[in-house]
């Protein structure tokens, strides 16, 4: 697990030279690491129901719950090619402290580049199989 993660992902930012804005990035919200964001009792107490379904005990120690590599909470758009926190305004203080262009945020996007384009190209083609 990481000591600092995520960030946002909305488009709430300014737009810096060379890096996207977040809902076009989402890097820092992947990670094949199933506690990689870990959830602690002051996260929970800003959470209802449907976001702590996000969430997953791992005996007891609470993380949002990963699958294909990235938290379950990120909604990717594979045709828009965005990428939204399902629960920005309760997602966790870790999240919260990564700050977009920081040190952290560049590190993910350099260790992380391939990881939202493969996952929108895995989205592409599950939609294509069932078409
Ligand atoms: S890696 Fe940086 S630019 Fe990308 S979503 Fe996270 S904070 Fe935003
Ligand atoms: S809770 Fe939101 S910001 Fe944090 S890792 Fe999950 S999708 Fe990203």
């Amino acid at each position: 697990m990481r000591s600092m993660a995520a960030s946002r992902t909305k488009r709430t930012d300014e737009g810096d030279a060379g890096l996207p804005h977040c809902i076009d990035c989402g890097c820092c919200c992947f990670s094949p690491d199933p506690e990689y964001i870990r959830v602690f009792g002051i996260d929970l107490d800003r959470m209802d129901a449907r976001a702590q379904a996000f969430t997953i005990d791992h005996s007891g120690r609470v993380a949002m719950r990963m699958a294909a590599g990235r938290c379950t909470a990120l909604t990717i758009d594979p045709v828009a090619r965005t990428y939204v926190c399902a629960i920005y305004e309760a997602r966790p203080d870790v999240c919260r402290s990564l700050a977009r262009a920081s040190s952290g945020c560049l590190g993910d996007r350099a260790k992380k580049a391939d990881a939202p384009l493969l996952a929108v190209a895995a989205l592409l083609a599950q939609s294509r199989a069932r078409a």
